[in-house]
């Protein structure tokens, strides 16, 4: 049987769901159509949630800031219509520690252009706020079977730690997109579930719809590519992979858990930490552990995956050693379990590390993807961002030529979407990593 939509969104994560929320809000009869068993298990359900505002460009920044709030104001957003209750956004602030080569002034002046509080704090403050931290510099990171891993500090870290007090983490992102998929339906939309996309139909050389596992035909004048890590997939299908000039490809990453030291518990007093220095990040977790993540410093291989669904999900030895002992150089008493302990899973990386959002070249067919290890944050963005982007163009707009520009909701700051086109030049100003 067909069933007729006026928008299918392909994946049900942080991204499909909000574009789901925002376009029933218009009035769409949209159906995410998702492989899984439920809403958020994809790659959203392996994020480290971690919101913070301090990216390389403008708009990178003001993106971040903007889904801040949201966060913030997350069930006066939602309107509190999930009987599993609403995630929890831990705003308890992110610091971020560089060597002493770092030039932070950019970090600075993005964020006094957007007038984003932060605070610069010296090394002294660093150990009185984190009496369990050391502010020697072990820079460049190197991996442990480096001969030179446990030679003796090579100076100190950078005298300019800056401290953002607007960030935080979200305590289950996979209820959250949960609530999204919740707000969604009271506004009427549809989720189905096991559900995967085969094939794209096109007629007259416009989107038609798309065809499912078994057979069954879904046709909508719209359809979405939320389809995260499988984005590339969804692109073939669609027949414009190589229409676009920004590609998207799936990058494994691995990230750990380790319980706090014991002088200093990171359930009551921990706060975000991007360490430049040594190379990762962390953050609080439940059950008073913390969450170690890999900034990707340049001595570690990127893990690239061919076919994002066969990849290996254990984390291995290798890198849990690379990642904690790393970070156990900043906390020199961080309790090391004899086993390894976390996940893997991958990013949905494109060329500059920036992500695509954004029609195609098949009319109806639209890119929200690439969304690069960074982009939970700014999933509620992103609906907005897509909603307006739709809208414009199914109703003649050329974006292409004229991108449209989006009034964002909680800060003073109009968007050129163009900077998200799949055919932007390379942006030369991104880091070319997770930070964005
Ligand atoms: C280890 C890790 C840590 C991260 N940490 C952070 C962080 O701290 N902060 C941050 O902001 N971001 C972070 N990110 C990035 C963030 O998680 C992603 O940007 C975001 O979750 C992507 O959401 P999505 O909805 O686009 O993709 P997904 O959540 O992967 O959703 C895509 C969905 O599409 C479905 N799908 C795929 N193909 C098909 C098909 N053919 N048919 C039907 N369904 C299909 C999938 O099953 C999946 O559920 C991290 C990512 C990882 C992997």
């Amino acid at each position: 049987m067909t069933q007729s939509y006026d928008a299918i969104i392909i994946g049900a994560g942080i991204s499909g769901a909000a574009i789901a929320y925002e376009l029933s809000k218009k009035g769409y009869r949209t159906v995410n159509v998702e492989k899984l068993d439920a809403a958020g298990y994809g790659s959203t359900a392996n994020t480290c949630a971690i919101i913070r505002t301090h990216y390389s460009t403008l708009d990178g920044t003001a993106l971040a800031y903007d889904g801040y709030f949201y966060w913030k104001k997350w069930g006066e957003y939602i309107g509190n219509t999930d009987e599993m209750g609403l995630a929890k956004f831990y705003d308890v602030g992110f610091l971020v520690i560089k060597p002493e080569s770092f030039d932070l002034s950019k970090y600075i002046q993005l964020h006094d252009e957007l007038n984003i509080p932060y605070e610069i704090w010296d090394r002294e403050k660093l150990l009185q706020r984190m009496p369990h931290f050391v502010d020697d510099s072990f820079y460049p990171p190197k991996r442990p079977e480096d001969p030179n891993f446990n030679a003796p500090p090579t100076g100190k870290i950078n005298s300019t730690i800056i401290f953002f007090p607007c960030g935080g983490y979200i305590n289950d992102a996979t209820l959250s997109v949960h609530n999204l998929q919740r707000a969604a339906e009271s506004k009427g939309a549809t989720f189905v579930f096991n559900a995967e996309v085969r094939a794209i139909t096109k007629d007259g050389g416009r989107i038609a719809g798309v065809t499912l596992q078994d057979g069954q035909q879904m046709n909508a004048p719209v359809v979405v590519n939320a389809a995260g890590p499988h984005s590339f997939v969804i692109n073939q299908l669609a027949g414009i992979a190589d229409k676009m000039k920004i590609k998207t490809r799936p990058l494994r990453h691995e990230v750990h858990f380790v319980p706090s030291p014991p002088e200093f518990s990171y359930e009551e007093r921990g706060l975000m930490v991007s360490d430049g220095d040594a190379g990762g990040y962390h953050r609080p977790e439940a059950g008073n552990m913390i969450l170690v993540g890999s900034e990707d410093p340049a001595c570690d291989t990127l893990d690239w995956i061919e076919d994002p669904d066969k990849f290996n999900r254990n984390v291995t030895t290798e890198q849990w050693n690379a990642q904690v002992y790393r970070i156990a150089k900043r906390i020199p008493n961080l309790p090391i379990p004899g086993r390894p302990k976390g996940i893997a899973d991958l990013y949905d990386v494109t060329d500059d590390w920036i992500p695509i959002y954004d029609r195609s070249d098949l009319p109806g067919f639209y890119l929200a993807i690439g969304t690069t290890g960074n982009q939970y944050k700014n999933g509620p963005v992103i609906g907005q961002l897509l909603c307006e982007i739709i809208e414009a163009c199914e109703n003649g707009h050329d974006h292409d030529k004229d991108p449209v520009q989006v009034k964002l909701r909680n800060i003073d700051f109009t968007l050129n979407t163009g900077i998200f086109s799949r055919n932007r030049e390379i942006i030369t100003g991104s880091s070319f990593s997770v930070l964005g």
